[in-house]
């Protein structure tokens, strides 16, 4: 992994905070918030990629958005924007920003402040909405060489308890309780299995295998983020390849017989996993379909690919370096 994964803006970098361009350091947010309270926020990560010496692109962004405003609409957060509006603030926000090069957006839409006359407790309705976005340089992080992954032993997030469809800031509690388990062991992720005890995803990021030339990953009903990597790893093995990706239940034991396996993730973006449990992962390198899956994914994201979705990309142009 390489270094620059910042934690958070630069006090004198921008941010999008409930309507205005504001300076990080004038983001004042008080001890009373909902959502630190609760964990009643919803939010994205989303990348912007350098294309060209002061310009960039954003990835899938408004695919993200409209996530959000699904995340935002199971715990009643009012967003007071649409998806295409979004996308206008971040590309704004990377410009004002200077980003030229590869960087990251965290919009967050949240529970904010109980309205008057509404008794202290936990409750979703009587309480405003606020949104916040920061934006970050951020490069790819994730060994190509691949990482290791031990299966966790917290399950994941039924949906009948808190949808894992939905990027809920307290359910990533669940998470890190996996991730942390996995790194105090000696791994570099986790891989959860759901209430069933199937197969569900990684701690960020969504599941493929590769057994016998097929590919395979966990149904939308297994408990899992409804990936958009993963959704562009579908449709770019079936654009390129011609192959059909199955999407279904996986039993824990296919991932001991799986001769490849990748994890996907906007963060991420495609990491290969070459051992899982202290085992190697077939030859324990990552395998042909595996590098298939992230040269096409790497076209996507930068662009090189003429016949890329045409909705995919969104240009930020002319970006003009601040200091
Ligand atoms: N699952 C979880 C739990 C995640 O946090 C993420 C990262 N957003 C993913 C899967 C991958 O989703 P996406 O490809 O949309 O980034």
């Amino acid at each position: 992994m390489s270094a620059d994964r910042t934690a958070a803006p630069a006090a004198g970098q921008w941010v999008f905070h409930n309507g205005d361009f504001i300076l990080a350091a004038e983001v004042r947010l008080g001890p009373s918030l909902q959502a630190l309270q609760y964990g009643t926020g919803v939010f994205e990560g989303i990348r912007s990629y350098a294309a060209g010496p002061d310009s960039a692109h954003l990835y899938r962004a408004r695919d993200h958005f409209a996530r959000m405003i699904g995340s935002a609409r199971i715990l009643r957060i009012a967003v007071h924007h649409s998806a295409a509006e979004l996308v206008e603030i971040a590309a704004e926000l990377l410009r004002r920003n200077g980003h030229t090069g590869d960087a990251y957006l965290r919009p967050l839409a949240y529970k904010a402040a109980l309205e008057p006359g509404v008794p202290f407790g936990v409750r979703l309705q009587g309480v405003s909405s606020a949104l916040t976005m920061v934006s970050l340089p951020m490069s790819s992080y994730m060994s190509k060489e691949g990482i290791s992954c031990g299966v966790s032993s917290w399950r994941r997030i039924p949906d009948s308890s808190l949808p894992a469809r939905a990027k809920i800031t307290g359910a990533y509690a669940n998470n890190a309780l996996a991730s942390d388990e996995a790194t105090a062991a000696g791994y570099d992720d986790a891989i959860f299995l759901n209430q069933a005890g199937h197969v569900a995803e990684a701690s960020t990021s969504n599941i493929f295998l590769v057994r016998a030339g097929r590919v395979i990953t966990p149904s939308h009903d297994s408990d899992i983020l409804e990936g958009i990597t993963r959704d562009s790893v579908i449709s770019l093995l079936r654009r390129k390849g011609g192959i059909e990706v199955e999407q279904r239940t996986v039993l824990r034991s296919e991932l001991c017989t799986a001769d490849e396996m990748f994890l996907t993730g906007t963060g991420c973006e495609i990491v290969p996993v070459v051992a899982l449990d202290g085992r190697p992962v077939g030859s324990g390198t990552p395998g042909p379909v595996t590098r298939t899956v992230m040269d096409a994914y790497d076209q996507s994201v930068r662009s090189r690919d003429p016949h890329d979705h045409p909705g995919w990309l969104t240009p930020v142009h002319a970006i003009p370096v601040h200091h």
